[in-house]
């Protein structure tokens, strides 16, 4: 259960000259928000408080932790007092390189000393996220919040988590790190995505009416809670007004049950390229997602649910290539306020 209130507060961002938008103190005035568009379409719910992911997604297991310098996506976000620095000099930053069981090479995580979420909760929400997503991180920093939980992610797919962010954030995000690896397109500036915004007479939730960058992210949020509860959205929602935006991403090779709950972060798929994608060591073919029947279906006993088929070692192919539609000198950033 969720102890915090969330304001789902998001901005596009570009880098470049200074732009007036309601950035936060912290972020670098080389961040610019990207013009994207507000939604019309009427918010389903206010919020996805309603459910939390956390227990129905199993932690990865973690093979090593080792602590490592500072890497300059960390480093640049420390600062000496009276800056707006996301995290202190004084406050300190560590690094560690994370090894997962069903990753061949490691992810960073940093943490700010002083950040809500202890490390060990960050590394458990990390390896809880499905391992066909989490493929698609890059650095991760947690750090602290003077005010309600919030993150964003940048289009390298760094993101930073500010305070005790819930799951559905961290899918949030991570759908976003795998949105901006697209190189011809983002998914969520495909036609078949805007013609699904403009079919529909809903969007998710408040938050969602952001832009279709943030509608696209928390959409992928309920459609990872559809796929782990038998196509049962959460309390609350209901399909009929939103079902083109639920049928786009549904239909993403994302969204292969067997890999985006698989075992192992070599996919070989027509997506956008992963950021880690090579298999560990050894694959764990008892590694075996189980998916929920129904809401409540974690009562049932472990045998009575259905699984998805763990990876074997001859699943390797050749990953499609994409064309950038990125045409800035400066990459473009986009975050997220929640
Ligand atoms: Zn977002």
């Amino acid at each position: 259960m969720r102890s915090y209130s969330r304001l789902l507060v998001c901005l596009t961002l570009l880098t470049g000259p200074a732009v007036a938008s309601p950035l936060d103190a912290r972020e670098s005035p080389s961040i610019q928000e990207i013009p994207l568009p507000a939604l019309t379409l009427p918010a389903q719910q206010p919020n996805f408080n309603s459910f939390d992911l956390t227990s129905a997604l199993p932690p990865a297991s973690i093979l090593s932790a080792v602590t490592v310098p500072l890497p300059p996506s960390c480093s640049g976000y420390l600062g000496a007092p009276g800056t707006n620095s996301e995290c202190l000099t004084t406050t300190g930053m560590s690094a560690l390189s994370v090894q997962f069981e069903d990753c061949g090479t490691p992810f960073v995580v940093c943490r700010c000393a002083d950040a809500q979420m202890s490390m060990d909760v960050a590394l458990d929400r990390f390896s809880r996220v499905p391992v066909g997503l989490r493929r698609y991180a890059s650095t991760i920093a947690v750090m602290a919040t003077q005010t309600s939980a919030n993150a964003y992610t940048l289009t390298t797919g760094e993101t930073h988590f500010f305070g005790d962010c819930a799951m559905d954030t961290w899918i949030h995000e991570l759908t976003h790190a795998y949105d901006f690896s697209g190189i011809t397109s983002y998914a969520s500036a495909t036609s078949a995505w805007l013609d699904a915004l403009s079919t529909d007479s809903c969007v998710p939730d408040t938050y969602s009416q952001t832009n279709a960058v943030e509608d696209f992210a928390q959409t992928s949020v309920l459609n990872v809670y559809m796929l782990i509860f038998g196509g049962n959205l959460p309390p609350g929602f209901q399909t009929a007004c939103m079902s083109n935006q639920l049928a786009y991403v549904n239909s993403l090779p994302l969204f292969n049950t067997e890999t985006l709950f698989g075992n192992t972060c070599d996919i070989v798929n027509s997506g956008p390229p992963a950021r880690e994608t090579e298999p560990p060591i050894s694959l764990d073919p008892s590694r075996t997602f189980q998916t929920l029947p129904t809401a409540d279906a974690d009562l049932l006993p472990t045998s009575s649910r259905p699984h998805v088929q763990a990876a074997t070692n001859s699943s390797r192919q050749p990953i499609p290539c994409f064309l950038t539609w990125i045409t800035a000198v400066l990459p473009l950033l986009l975050v997220l306020w929640i």
